[in-house]
């Protein structure tokens, strides 16, 4: 079976996340057979997704008629046999219990043609074991939802023991044509990604204050405020809800072991039904007290060792046992449960040798299995990180560029193919985006330059000639654009300040990489312009997505439609280039402006790149942000730093703490 093979999709459950999928499937274009088990259960189901639609409709992004189409797509069941007889691909979403799953693929496999796929949207049942109620093992895997579905943007896609790889490719297609980012657990381990690395966490905190080493507060305030998690740990735990926590870990523990009994304090909630936000009171009370309060200045790092030691232990255990690699994880954890920097990263910048000491002094302390250092983690402290260490990077040549460490905490980029006019090659895409990452993991740079040797060009564009090994093929042109927008991503997304030093000609794919600098300085004679049209072509490196946010759509579409070449001043009208200066001082202000950077701020300034990032296509997640990262500000050393500087009239030396 392939994409183009689904036509129908059949949902299971019109709960909570049976409504949601369906909505998000026939948004996608898909005939939609939502089935539950009773008129009323599929009608207010239905009631959901027209509710849904209309706020979608309602904040633009959806027209209404899209939302009438969507709507209509969908179409309500109670009868098994008419919502799956011909469905393509059939995702089961009722509750969490093996027996009425168990029912349900009975009676689904009964009335399903023999083509469909199923899959689960199981959160923490083993997928093997669901597979095992139905003849099509092979056609048969994971595919969970975070909630709400039309938010979410994760969907692991996990294989059981006998799944097709044919089943999970087609399974993370058909997530991506629905919009979502489909991550693969390559194993059926309990809690899959996100939760085993979330669980664990949770209840680690629950244990630290059930043995008496932490208050609440204090280890809310240092999830939030030192680890820069989104929420507090018992703040998370409400949310989930401490029933949902409490039965995934029984689960784990009777899979994995003793490593994950639940903390009393969690038993206790569960035993006097304080669920969480749910019931109106968990770890915080939500009715008669005043909700989640976390204090900003609380942190320890007593707790923060133990909760990151907690992560890396699991995230050992996930690697080392292939589950997932680290990529996967951090991309899981980040768009699963919005975490800034991914869990593998988080500990690895920790520095994992002293989060595996944590672990071993803790054993021996309490002699409690969930302190028992997994050994690959041993390996991996010895090697220096999960990761493979930016040391090993360091000993990279680069061929195409150029790096240069002027002083002053600023890492300069000089684009180095100075005989083609700095044109852009795969080579040197790909060394770009190392050095990103090496200069980004380098504490002692904190803004980037990036400028071109010589006095013709910045850059004149992609270096079309060493492309021509794509030919005529469609699939490589969509491959080499796709690496361009990553590459370039990746500067746009770095965490420093990024400065563009603009001197000649400033065309096409260089156009595009100067686009995502945060700021451009650029000499009297430097030229600009998107000239693909005229090639027949259109920008393939986010030229026609992220011009858009500096000069606004009118104008990006004066360049890229006109393709004509711009001067510097004109782009300065435009709000493109922030400075013009003249053509012998560019190298030196250009500098002097990355210099200023270089001294703000390092996690204010962060945190702004991020927020407007995350802000730019859903402002309500970048106000979120913005919010939690304020709040995060408040307890750094850095605010007293610019505030004693400020009433005393000097310049202050932030350092990033
Ligand atoms: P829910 O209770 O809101 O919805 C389940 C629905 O299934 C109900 O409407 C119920 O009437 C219906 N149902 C019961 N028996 C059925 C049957 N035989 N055929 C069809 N429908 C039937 O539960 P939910 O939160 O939507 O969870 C559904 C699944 O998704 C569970 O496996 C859960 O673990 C998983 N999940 C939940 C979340 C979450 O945050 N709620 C997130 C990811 C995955």
């Amino acid at each position: 079976m392939e994409l183009e093979d689904i036509n129908t999709v059949a949902v299971l459950g019109a709960g909570n996340m049976g409504h949601g999928i369906a909505e998000v499937a026939a948004m996608a274009g898909y005939d939609v057979h939502m089935r539950d088990i009773k008129e009323e259960f599929v009608q207010n189901g239905y009631e959901s997704i027209e509710w849904s639609l209309g706020k979608l409709a309602e904040n633009d992004q959806l027209t209404d008629e899209e939302a009438d189409a969507a709507l209509e797509r969908v179409t309500p069941l109670v009868d098994m046999e008419e919502a799956v007889a011909d469905a393509d691909f059939v995702i089961e979403a009722v509750p969490e219990q093996m027996e009425i799953k168990k029912d349900v693929y009975t009676d689904l496999e009964e009335h399903a043609p023999d083509r469909a796929i199923f899959a689960t949207n199981t959160s923490s049942l083993s997928i093997t074991e669901l597979a095992g109620f139905t003849e099509r093992p092979e056609r048969f895997c994971g595919m969970h939802f975070f909630n709400p579905p039309v938010r979410m943007q994760l969907v692991e896609v996990i294989s059981g023991a006998e799944s097709a790889e044919e089943t999970l490719e087609v399974t993370e297609a058909f997530a991506e044509d629905l919009g979502k980012t489909p991550v693969r657990v390559h194993k059926d381990s309990p809690g899959f990604i996100v939760n085993r690395i979330l669980v664990p966490l949770m209840n680690e905190a629950a244990w630290l204050v059930s043995n008496d080493k932490a208050t609440i507060a204090e280890v809310d305030s240092t999830t939030k405020y030192d680890m820069g998690l989104p929420m507090g740990s018992f703040e998370l735990g409400d949310q989930v809800g401490n029933d949902v926590s409490y039965h995934v870990l029984e689960y784990m523990n009777e899979v994995l072991g003793e490593a994950y009994e639940p903390a009393p304090l969690l038993e206790e909630k569960v035993a006097n039904e304080e669920l969480g936000k749910k019931t109106g009171k968990g770890f915080y009370d939500y009715e008669d007290g005043e909700g989640v309060q976390i204090p900003t200045d609380q942190q320890s790092e007593f707790v923060k060792e133990r909760l990151l030691a907690t992560m890396a232990n699991e995230a050992a255990k996930l690697i080392g046992g292939d589950v997932a690699p680290p990529e996967s994880i951090d991309e899981a954890v980040q768009l699963g449960a919005g975490f800034p920097d991914g869990p593998v990263k988080l500990v690895d910048d920790y520095g994992l040798a002293a989060l595996h000491e944590t672990l071993e002094e803790a054993y021996e302390a309490t002699g409690h299995e969930r302190y028992a250092p997994d050994e690959f983690l041993a390996e991996r402290a010895d090697a220096g990180g999960f990761y493979e260490s930016a040391d090993d990077a360091d000993g990279v040549d680069f061929e195409t560029i150029r790096l240069e460490y002027p002083g002053d905490y600023v890492g300069h980029i000089v684009l180095d193919r100075p005989h083609r006019m700095n044109t852009i090659s795969d080579e040197l895409l790909e060394e770009l985006s190392a050095a990103i990452e090496q200069l980004e993991e380098d504490d002692e740079v904190r803004a980037l330059l990036i400028t071109g040797e010589g006095e013709k060009a910045f850059s004149a564009g992609a270096d079309v000639q060493s492309m021509a090994g794509s030919g005529a093929d469609p699939i490589e042109g969509q491959e080499l654009s796709r690496l361009g927008q990553q590459t370039f991503g990746d500067l746009e997304a770095c965490d420093m300040p990024v400065v563009a030093g603009i001197d000649g000609f400033c065309l096409g794919g260089g156009m595009e990489l100067s686009t995502c600098a945060d700021m451009r300085v650029a000499s009297e004679r430097s030229q600009f312009g998107q000239p693909e049209l005229d090639l027949g072509l259109i920008p393939g490196w986010g030229g026609t997505q992220r011009l858009k946010h500096i000069v606004g759509e009118g104008r990006a579409k004066e360049i890229i439609l006109t393709a004509e070449r711009y001067d510097a001043e004109t782009m300065a009208d435009y709000g493109f280039v922030n400075e013009v200066v003249a053509n012998d001082d560019l190298t030196e202000r250009a500098l002097e402006l990355a210099t200023d950077l270089a001294g703000g701020p390092p996690i204010a300034q962060t945190f702004t790149k991020r927020a407007m990032l995350a802000g730019r296509d859903d402002t309500e997640a970048g106000l979120e942000y913005e919010a939690s990262a304020f709040g995060h500000l408040m307890a750094t050393d850095d605010l007293m730093e610019g505030i004693t500087a400020f009433m005393e009239d000097e310049e202050p030396e932030f350092e990033g703490q």
